[in-house]
């Protein structure tokens, strides 16, 4: 059950997840007894009430004057002649007059008996000045005596004076809370909101909790290894990491593993979310961060992570400013990150899914110089994390996780943790005692219907055209001798544009290009609508992108590096290189509508060629495009080692 909480908790700072639910109700409701239900002042408020409950029920109690009787002074006078009052109490006001006389008194008071005593009736009348009283007491033989005149008692000085002080207290901290929160955790309570410490022992996350994310795992190593001794890398002189920036699409496991880096370097932990730090007060946010850092310090080494930094550390743009608050803020943060020297051992991550908006100056050297990739899981990954999460979770034996992760291509960590979360309530909603495989495909169903509303899934027609897309340009890079070869084929998507991505590793740097490698290049790009048409005899409009690249590729060839018939060894002024100080706006055609139209039809007829070239190639090696893309479908990544031994396998027979 920690993993949920966890998991909860870590939802509800992440505004971008889109898993993030809320329990209605609960946290909205502000009226005054659900806060007294929600702080800790609802102990000191009890306690209150107790206090004075008791305090006047003693106090009622103890008071022998309950049975008194006032009485006229002329009756008073006729009680003593009648002999029912024998013993008379005389204060400054009044004359109190019992029934009894000292010795029944006594008698009384040793019994013990409380409630006799209180029942004793007594009267009493104002006292007036008669000189006739006193030799009438004589006379009937009636005690009498004098006390003091009556100070308040203790319990009453209290009562009366602390209780409404205790009471005006209390409303004004109601009050004053009411305020704080109203204004949007404004300057009344930033002094409480300092980033949470965790200590060391409360950062149980270690990198086994992380599944499926191996390669960033392997980057973050060397941060754990740093933080836990920084004293072997500042010997050798060595440059160490100072900040990391972890990219990847929600719900990936980024806070996850920055949690997991402090676990496993055993370092306290400070958590803040770049949303905490933009306020609506100007300067509150840049005292926060410089209050974060100098916290950090104290307790080096140790870990800052900065949540969505994005919220802080957008492109600031030029001149017009929209927010002076996040500027302050975000420059903070720079002037911090650049005051540590590398001896401090604090090393600073960032979490975001744009990197692509942040300032320049947040990734600078010696700032957010090094980026980790937390990318989607692929299946084998899904299974790890599907494992990881029904731990807690009673399955059913037929549960086969194998097939649940193969249903839920293209969906996060923290997606696939709901999915296990959502089951386990559908099979209590089925009335079972364990989740059974029906339970987890109603919840994956119920997941993906609103992934695909938001377009974050593909249908699995699309997810096999965008198989045989990538696996044609594989094949293309592998059967052309001037190609990079392959390193990674992926259809996990990412992100909004991508649906599919075929890596390929330059063999070494490169820094002239022969007129054969241009060539093979575009070979390459167009090796994906080439196994589209050679499957489908159809083209789709997945290859947009590089077609673009190729005919810019092929217009550059002609137009700057001399290399076609006509324009042998000649630069034409190209649109590009006129978009002098990167206005964006010239660079409109210096060149004749012949040589326009030459340009055109050259880039056309170069590109076509090599199109029919490769899917001359590829429909000659149709058995291997659809073995390769049967594995890709399975897998959804192939490395470059897995793709070469398929391909080098099936030429062998
Ligand atoms: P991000 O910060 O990238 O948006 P989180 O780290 O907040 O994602 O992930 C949310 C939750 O999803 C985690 O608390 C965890 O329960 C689950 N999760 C995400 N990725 C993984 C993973 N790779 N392995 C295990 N659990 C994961
Ligand atoms: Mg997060
Ligand atoms: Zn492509």
């Amino acid at each position: 059950m920690d993993k949920n909480n966890d998991r909860d908790k870590s939802n509800r700072t992440d505004s971008s997840n889109s898993n993030n639910k809320k329990e209605p109700g609960i946290h909205n409701d502000d009226s005054l007894l659900s806060r007294l239900k929600n702080n800790k002042h609802r102990y000191t408020f009890v306690f209150f009430i107790f206090f004075f409950i008791a305090l006047s029920l003693i106090n009622s109690f103890l008071s022998v004057d309950r049975n008194r009787q006032e009485i006229e002074y002329n009756v008073f006078k006729n009680y003593i002649v009648s002999g029912q009052i024998k013993r008379i109490e005389i204060t400054d006001e009044l004359y109190i007059g019992y029934p009894v006389d000292r010795d029944e008194l006594v008698a009384v008071q040793e019994t013990n008996d409380l409630r006799s005593m209180i029942n004793i009736a007594t009267y009493s009348t104002y006292r007036i000045d008669d000189p006739a009283f006193i030799p009438l007491l004589d006379e009937q033989g009636v005690e009498y005596y004098a006390t003091a005149p009556t100070q308040p008692s203790i319990l009453q000085t209290i009562i009366s004076w602390i209780l409404p002080l205790a009471i005006m207290l209390l409303l004004w901290r109601f009050l004053f809370n009411k305020m704080g929160k109203g204004m949007g955790q404004g300057v009344m309570s930033f002094n409480q909101n300092k980033a949470k410490i965790v200590a060391e022992g409360d950062t149980d996350t270690r990198f086994d909790d992380v599944a499926g994310a191996d390669e960033s795992k392997q980057e973050l190593e060397e941060v754990v290894d740093f933080l836990k001794d920084s004293k072997k890398y500042t010997d050798v002189g060595g440059k160490v990491p100072k900040g990391v920036l972890l990219v990847g699409p929600p719900g990936t496991g980024k806070t996850l593993l920055a949690k997991a880096v402090a676990g496993e370097a055993g370092v306290p932990f400070f958590k803040m979310s770049g949303a905490d730090f933009v306020e609506m007060f100007v300067g509150v946010g840049a005292a926060r961060v410089r209050d974060l850092f100098r916290q950090a310090r104290e307790k080096a080494p140790c870990i800052i992570f900065i949540d969505e930094i994005d919220a802080i550390g957008k492109s600031r743009g030029g001149g017009i400013s929209g927010n002076d608050e996040r500027e302050q803020t975000l420059n903070q943060l720079l002037v911090e990150m650049d005051g540590f020297n590398s001896a401090e051992s604090v090393i600073i991550l960032g979490a975001t899914n744009r990197p692509e908006i942040l300032d320049p100056a947040l990734l600078r050297p010696g700032r957010f110089d090094r980026q980790v990739l937390v990318d989607k899981p692929d299946l084998l990954g899904r299974h790890e994390i599907l494992k990881i999460h029904s731990k807690n979770v009673k399955l059913s034996e037929e549960v086969d996780l194998h097939a649940i992760a193969q249903a839920t291509a293209g969906l996060s960590g923290a997606d696939l943790a709901n999915i296990v979360n959502e089951s386990a309530l559908l099979a209590v909603r089925n009335k079972r005692k364990e989740v059974a495989q029906e339970d987890l495909m109603e919840a994956i169903e119920k997941s993906i219907a609103g992934l695909q509303r938001k377009g974050r899934i593909m249908n699995p027609k699309e997810r096999e055209r965008v198989a045989y897309h990538e696996v044609g340009h594989a094949l293309a890079a592998y059967f052309t001798t001037g190609a990079d070869p392959v390193i990674k084929i992926s259809i996990i998507p990412r992100g909004m544009s991508a649906l599919g991505y075929t890596l390929q590793q330059p063999t070494e740097d490169r820094y002239l290009l022969s007129k054969s490698e241009i060539l093979d290049t575009i070979v390459v790009l167009m090796g994906g609508r080439a196994a589209e048409e050679v499957k489908y005899q159809e083209i789709s409009t997945g290859a947009g992108n590089d077609i673009s690249r190729a005919s810019d590729l092929v217009r550059r060839m002609i137009t700057e590096y001399g290399m076609s018939e006509q324009f042998r060894n000649i630069t034409l002024p190209s649109g590009q290189s006129q978009t002098m100080l990167g206005t964006g706006l010239g660079g409109q055609k210096e060149y004749s509508e012949e040589t326009q139209q030459y340009i055109d039809t050259q880039t056309a007829q170069i590109v076509n060629i090599e199109y029919d070239k490769i899917v001359e190639l590829l429909s000659s090696k149709k058995d291997l495009l659809e073995l390769v893309t049967k594995e890709l479908l399975e897998r959804e990544t192939l490395d470059g080692a897995q793709f070469s031994k398929l391909v080098a396998d099936y030429e062998e027979k």
